[in-house]
């Protein structure tokens, strides 16, 4: 009977996506719009997350965010390495955003010989007025690359976010 799993997470996706801020939300309920962080080299955060619908288990997520390497494309082999799931990112309101998913799903499979999964999230739903991609197209393209789940949300809204790590954390336990 299992009840702790701990897991690497690598947030992929084009510059500017939105993924340090859905890092950010996840592990200090906070978005803060505008936000650049100022490190120079991709960093790791950890978070032990209690997965509610299944009672008492937990996953240990660590999770890598780049620096903004993927604007110049150029994250390492390091970067991949043993990563459990890969999280690409693209932005609704954003269509190039969604074209570059093929990018990344393709150098996740170069440089990570394990067994992971990819969940495929299509961020800035909260920009309605702005949006270019639809959640057909989303699913679309989720299902083309073999994602094992897709996701619609907002870093700047809390609960669509948690909801999503507790999304990975059930599947986490189905595997
Ligand atoms: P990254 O380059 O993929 O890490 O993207 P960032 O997290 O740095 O976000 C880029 C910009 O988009 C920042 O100005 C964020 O505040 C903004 N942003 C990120 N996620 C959202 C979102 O869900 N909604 C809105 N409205 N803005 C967002
Ligand atoms: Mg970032």
């Amino acid at each position: 009977y299992k009840y702790f799993i701990s897991t690497k997470v690598v947030m992929l996706g084009e510059s500017s996506v939105g993924k340090s801020s859905l890092v950010q939300q996840f592990m200090l309920n906070r978005f803060m719009p505008g936000f650049q962080e100022p490190t120079v080299s991709p960093h790791f955060v950890k978070k032990i997350q209690t997965i509610y619908k299944l009672g008492q288990q937990k996953v240990q997520f660590n999770i890598w965010d780049t620096a903004g390497q993927e604007k110049y494309r150029c994250l390492t082999t390091m970067y991949f390495r043993d990563a459990n799931v890969a999280i690409i990112v693209y932005d609704v309101t954003n269509k190039q955003s969604l074209e570059c998913v093929d990018y990344w799903v393709d150098e996740v499979n170069r440089s990570n010989a394990n067994d992971y999964f990819i969940v495929l999230v299509g961020n800035k739903c909260d920009l309605r007025k702005f949006r270019q991609v639809t959640m057909e197209e989303g699913q679309a393209k989720a299902k083309q690359i073999g994602a094992q789940i897709y996701y619609e949300c907002s870093a700047s809204n809390e609960k669509s976010v948690q909801n999503l790590f507790q999304e990975i954390g059930i599947y986490l336990y189905k595997l």
